[in-house]
């Protein structure tokens, strides 16, 4: 089949599996992001993320992940919830991401699927991974370069139609397509995710992640500083603060899908339930969400930050 007629049945396909956009981009190496990971890694700003030092030339050029690798496909899927959802008030704030069924799951499978249609279309299957959050893939870098969106001063991907929470997913495979391009940044003169952050964790386009409350309650292994526990805000998992100020945001639309519906632990957990919460409660919830970056010693002590 013709490349340009494929890449937009993989498009058309990816939307009929219930992503909201794919775009897809050349593999090669990632010249423009590479001073800055280097610079961003020398600072220490990934704190105790050892596994983003990992593997950096594969992070930077996904040659190096799938051999002979010539496109990336990149995905984005809204999780953005109702607004008659709400956490009950008083409960410990769980990032919006982390609501629903575990995205993983749930974009690895619709992935496999748009990977199988492309077999199908080109008659065998090409050499590809499918990634979502898996490997040392630059998933935000790879869909701006695909014109899924720009990346925002607070350093999340953002789309002129649908704002910022969603997630993102790839296919890395040896098939050459059609080439998107990057859109323009629209922040401007705008701040207002800078200027909302509790912890000055951001300066334009930069993330200091040793201050940022995702950073704490999530990837920070042992408990936090407690001169942090002051500026959680009521954070216990996760931080969408600069999300939730961006204006872009104004543009989010409520996804439809079942997959990523709020979860017990979001509509029916109050601030009782939380404090009471114990590890087997908490393991059992894990098993379907995406809270299952920490463990339960971890959650505890955020926990205990929020209610001291
Ligand atoms: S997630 Fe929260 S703490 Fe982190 S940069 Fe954004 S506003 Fe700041
Ligand atoms: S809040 Fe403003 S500066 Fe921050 S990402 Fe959104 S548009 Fe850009």
């Amino acid at each position: 089949m013709d490349k340009d007629l494929l890449s937009q049945k993989i498009k058309i396909t990816g939307q009929q599996l219930g992503f909201d956009m794919v775009g897809i981009s050349k593999a090669e190496f990632l010249e423009e992001e590479a001073p800055r990971l280097e610079a961003w890694l020398e600072n220490g700003q990934h704190g105790k993320m050892q596994y983003m030092e990992n593997h950096f030339d594969k992070r930077l050029d996904p040659r190096k992940l799938v051999d002979g690798a010539k496109s990336v496909i990149s995905v984005i899927h809204n999780y953005f919830p109702e607004t008659s959802y709400q956490q009950p008030e008083g409960a410990p704030k769980i990032s919006t991401y982390a609501w629903g069924e575990d995205y993983h799951k749930v974009l690895k499978q619709k992935l496999y699927r748009l990977y199988e249609m492309i077999g199908e279309e080109v008659g065998e299957l090409p050499a590809g991974r499918v990634f979502v959050d898996s490997a040392p893939v630059m998933d935000k870098a790879w869909a701006r370069k695909a014109g899924l969106g720009w990346i925002g001063k607070h350093t999340n991907l953002i789309s002129p139609q649908r704002g910022s929470f969603f997630f993102i997913g790839e296919i890395i495979l040896d098939l050459e397509l059609t080439y998107d391009g990057p859109i323009k940044d629209y922040c401007g003169t705008c701040t207002r995710c800078i200027d909302a952050c509790p912890t000055d964790a951001l300066t334009p386009y930069q993330i200091d992640s040793n201050k940022c409350i995702s950073y704490l309650t999530i990837e920070l292994k042992s408990s936090m500083d407690k001169a942090f526990g002051d500026q959680l805000e009521g954070w216990a998992y996760g931080c969408d603060i600069c999300q939730e100020v961006c204006p872009w945001n104004k543009f989010a639309k409520p996804h439809s899908g079942e997959e990523f519906k709020p979860l017990d632990h979001i509509l029916d957990f109050g601030p009782r339930e939380w404090e009471e919460l114990d590890e087997r409660q908490f393991k059992k919830l894990k098993r379907r969400s995406a809270m299952n970056r920490v463990k339960w010693e971890k959650m505890k002590s955020n926990l205990k930050m929020i209610f001291r």
